[in-house]
């Protein structure tokens, strides 16, 4: 038997209902925010997840699904989002069209990591783009919104953690310290910690490793140290938008993110609801990224959040059955035309939902199915009432039935 792929899931339509359910609500939350959808292709050129995301980041280093197509170009299933918006923004020159994009997406992201609960190889995400804005309002809505979908959903058990990484050098200069502060250390640090001291320093402080955790909390220097007024004051200012708005956060110091292309605000957002991925959403401002990928000098903030995540937060009954309104038990073959007709009838003159069954079963056992679905009417087509040109209509929840003759069916539900 062929099976899916580890860390793939197969969402079959009962499944599917609450994850509609959230769309839906995203796509209305984003669009009375003033954010479009945006659509990219699944995969790209490798090179754009190595310039953007980081060459000595794990998703690059070890996550990314990348093949050699017949032409030789290396391309890659995405690990993440931002990188084909921002590309797409550029090859479109948006800049020159509109001072400032907002865009958001949902889809699948693919990365190669070790399954577990709350983390696949394919999943899916969900997010914002705000392209053009330097300024601390836009970092304030990007992180209320993040707050405000969660609250949203009902999820109460949130924490936002926010900080800063500076501008300019800054990442680079603290890199340096950070790794001088470590490397007397390097015997307690196992081999994948030491790379990352030695190729993207910044890492260490992601590690979930409690004894390493220690070490960076009691020697490494605070990149908040390191960052400049004007930083400073940025943050600060995004700060106080979040206390008007009484949105609570603590100020994490240590928290770096792991792509690489963050500047200035970083912040993710955690549930206690969740195990041990309680990560829910994560983002910052990428002021650097768009010039990187061949734009202009153009600032953007954003954040990606994992659907996956949301629904385990949410702890859904995930086995919601597909409800109808109308139920046709349909029994004979001579009488399929006229069931389907009259099933089309409500459908257009109406908007109901009509389920016709298609597997010649008993009259007994379709009642069943029309139970579990809900039906709240069922029509029955028999030969005594057609004769008549009428149907049998029954009143699942008052069980009451009533002959109506079929010219009579849509006024008779208008009224019901
Ligand atoms: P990141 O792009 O790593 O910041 O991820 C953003 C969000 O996507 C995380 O906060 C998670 O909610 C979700 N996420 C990331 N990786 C996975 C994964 N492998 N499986 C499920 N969700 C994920």
């Amino acid at each position: 038997m062929i099976k899916n792929i580890k860390g793939t899931k197969d969402l079959l339509p009962n499944a599917m209902l609450n994850i509609l359910d959230i769309e839906r609500h995203l796509n209305i939350f984003m669009n009375i925010h003033g954010y479009g959808e945006i659509r990219t292709p699944i995969f790209e050129s490798t090179e754009l997840f190595s310039r953007s995301v980081g060459e000595h980041t794990d998703i690059v280093n070890k996550e990314m699904y990348t093949w050699v197509d017949q032409n030789k170009q290396s391309l890659t299933l995405r690990p993440e989002m931002t990188a084909s918006v921002v590309r797409s923004y550029i090859q479109k020159q948006l800049w020159k069209t509109e001072p400032i994009s907002k865009f958001y997406y949902i889809g699948p992201s693919f990365r190669r990591e070790r399954p577990q609960k709350g983390r696949l190889r394919q999943f899916h995400q969900f997010g914002i783009e705000a392209i053009g804005s330097p300024n601390p309002e836009q970092d304030a809505e990007v992180i209320s919104m993040a707050y405000n979908i969660y609250k949203m959903f009902g999820i109460d058990n949130l924490e936002i953690k926010i900080n800063s990484l500076g501008s300019g050098n800054i990442r680079k200069k603290y890199g340096i310290d950070l790794r001088d502060s470590l490397i007397k250390f390097k015997n307690e640090f196992n081999e994948s910690e030491l790379i990352r001291l030695e190729k993207n320093p910044l890492r260490i402080l992601d590690s979930k490793n409690k004894k390493t955790q220690k070490i960076v909390n009691e020697n490494a220097p605070n990149i908040f140290d390191y960052i400049s007024d004007e930083d400073n004051q940025h943050f600060n200012d995004v700060i106080n938008i979040l206390d008007q708005l009484k949105i609570t956060y603590t100020h994490d110091q240590k928290l770096v993110r792991g792509l690489d292309y963050y500047t200035k605000t970083v912040f993710e957002v955690t549930s206690s609801n969740l195990g041990a991925q309680d990560a829910l959403c994560g983002g910052g401002r990428y002021n650097n990224l768009v010039k990187e990928l061949g734009g202009e000098n153009i600032p953007a903030i954003g954040f990606a959040a994992g659907v996956e995540r949301l629904l385990l937060a949410m702890n859904l009954e995930d086995n919601r059955t597909i409800d109808t309104d109308v139920y046709i038990v349909n029994i004979e073959k001579q009488y399929t035309a006229k069931a389907m007709q009259i099933a089309d009838l409500l459908r257009k003159e109406l908007g109901v939902a009509v389920y016709i069954d298609s597997l010649r079963r008993s009259i007994k056992s379709q009642m069943r199915h029309a139970n579990k679905m809900n039906a709240k009417f069922t029509i029955i087509l028999d030969l005594e009432n057609l004769k008549k040109d009428k149907v049998l209509i029954k009143n699942m929840n008052e069980n009451k039935q009533e002959s109506i003759l079929i010219n009579n069916i849509v006024s008779y539900f208008e009224s019901e």
